[in-house]
């Protein structure tokens, strides 16, 4: 077929004013929220209905066109940027929450449905839908699942996979496949949904999801510890776990992230402090009376000079929104801002927090460091400038290095960004030969044209 036909296809399939073939259009869809460079796609398509979504997929891969499904592109790992001549496909025209169920606690939802929009319907009807990412404004609820996506309740209410119960997908021959279901139990057959899970696109097109959602915390409280130094916040990240203590959300942030947040909204943060800890524990509440005064004993005994427990919600909102202002504020400060995700096992929180200095130390870089410390998943963020050639290759020797410590310590390369294209060239290091060809064989087997987000997680063949 011509380009002139193929584009005559897609607009009898989406409707001409839902296919972009503009240089302005498409260059808009070049990029994500990653540090890498931008592609031209051929096309940009937005489908509004599911049959258009389906047969979009057809039509790619029937003329051998590959298919980058894009969320809100907010990713860090380059997962939406597409393939030279590929074609784009946006969820944002399927948008809809089809049915929050609250005998059953669960809600089927359209990929392109904005993440915060999602809970606050959820809680308006009185359930909970847990998975926060800092991006969740405006992320899509597609986008969490095919990243599994993370937040700060991580700790004590998991993540994205944690509430998929089924997801039913377009496959690359345009065929919709069902996976999951509405109840609490189901093995019926291969977990399909959970093969969706962080797949990136590669795997299949999100049609529909299936949602799990919980009843809300009765009560909560939030806290603010501020230490002397990060060894000593770290360890006492590492004595509330060991105390059998679970928070909802335990992040921690070092003084460059402190002050780099205060100078930016204006917090009432204590720029002096090496290190603070934020600190929610949540449920019943005379649970939540106990662990906030064994919470608060552990961070005394671990050297805390200070700690702020927030009055009321306006306090609370205040300290999370400290939180959540981390990435953009320190992302403000140089043109170019590297966000890492290496994640270990918790108890080497501290021996990482050590690593990251030396790092830093070492190739004089500029890390600003914050995160799920009670995850393991710390942020290290690294602020440059690209065009800087020899600050750049300074920068991915850092990059290198903070896989290699994290792996050493029996962790993993992502604990929420997902791999991508970034950080696929890191695969082999994290898993054996025999598990990047196993899934090779299945991407082949699933996808034999290679249609679907090529090159991403598994890198190029
Ligand atoms: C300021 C900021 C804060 C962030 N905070 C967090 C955080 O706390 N935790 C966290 O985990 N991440 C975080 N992220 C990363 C990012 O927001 C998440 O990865 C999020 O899940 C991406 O959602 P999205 O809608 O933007 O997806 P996109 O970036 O558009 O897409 C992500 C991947 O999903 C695939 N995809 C999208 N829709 C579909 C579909 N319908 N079918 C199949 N595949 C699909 C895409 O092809 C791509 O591979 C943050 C990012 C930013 C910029």
């Amino acid at each position: 077929m011509t380009k002139e036909a193929i584009i005559k296809e897609f607009e009898a399939i989406a409707g001409a004013e839902n296919v972009m073939t503009g240089e302005t259009d498409r260059h808009a869809y070049s990029y994500d929220a990653a540090v890498l460079d931008s592609v031209m796609p051929a096309l940009v398509v937005r489908p509004r209905t599911s049959e258009a979504l389906g047969a979009v997929t057809k039509l790619c891969n029937d003329n051998g066109l590959p298919l980058t499904v894009r969320g809100a592109g907010t990713n860090l790992s380059g997962g939406t940027i597409p393939h030279p001549g590929g074609v784009v496909v946006l969820t944002n025209g399927l948008n809809r929450i089809l049915e929050i169920n609250e005998a059953d606690m669960y809600a089927v939802v359209e990929p392109g449905v904005v993440t915060a929009q999602f809970a606050a319907e959820v809680a308006k009807r009185g359930l909970f839908y847990p998975p926060d990412p800092g991006s969740q404004a405006v992320s899509t609820l597609g986008g969490n699942v095919a990243e599994n996506a993370g937040g700060l309740r991580g700790l004590k209410y998991g993540v994205t996979k944690d509430y998929v119960m089924g997801v039913d997908f377009w496959d690359v021959n345009g065929e919709l496949v069902k996976s999951g279901s509405r109840t609490v139990k189901c093995v019926t057959g291969y977990n399909l949904a959970g093969l969706m899970v962080a797949s990136e696109g590669t795997l299949g097109v999100f049609d529909k999801i299936i949602l799990k959602l919980v009843p809300p915390a009765q009560a909560a409280k939030s806290m603010m510890a501020v230490f002397p130094s990060m060894k000593a916040a770290s360890e006492t990240v590492a004595s509330i776990i060991a105390n059998k203590i679970v928070p909802a959300t335990l992040e921690m942030m070092d003084n460059f992230t402190i002050r780099t947040v205060e100078n930016f909204r204006g917090a009432g943060l204590p720029v002096d402090a090496a290190a603070l800890l934020l600190i929610e524990v949540d449920g019943h509440p005379a649970q939540v009376a106990d662990e906030a005064a064994v919470v608060e004993r552990i961070c005394k005994e671990n050297g805390a000079t200070e700690l702020h427990v927030a009055k009321d919600a306006a306090e609370r909102d205040a300290v999370w929104q400290a939180r959540r202002d981390a990435l953009p504020a320190l992302a403000n400060l140089k043109p170019t801002c590297v966000l890492e995700d290496a994640t270990v096992p918790r108890s080497k929180i501290p021996a990482m927090i050590e690593a990251l200095e030396e790092i830093a130390k070492k190739l004089d870089l500029t890390i600003g460091t914050f995160g799920h410390a009670g995850d393991g998943n710390l942020h290290p963020t690294i602020l440059t400038d690209k065009r800087n050639k020899e600050e750049w290759e300074r920068v991915e020797k850092g990059i290198d290095m903070i896989f290699d410590k994290a792996l050493a310590m029996g962790g993993t390369l992502s604990g929420e960004h997902g791999i991508g294209l970034s950080k696929s060239k890191y695969m082999a290091q994290e898993t054996s030969k025999a598990t990047l060809a196993y899934a090779r064989r299945m991407k082949s087997v699933l996808d034999p044209k290679g249609i679907l987000n090529p090159d991403k997680i598994i890198g190029a063949e």
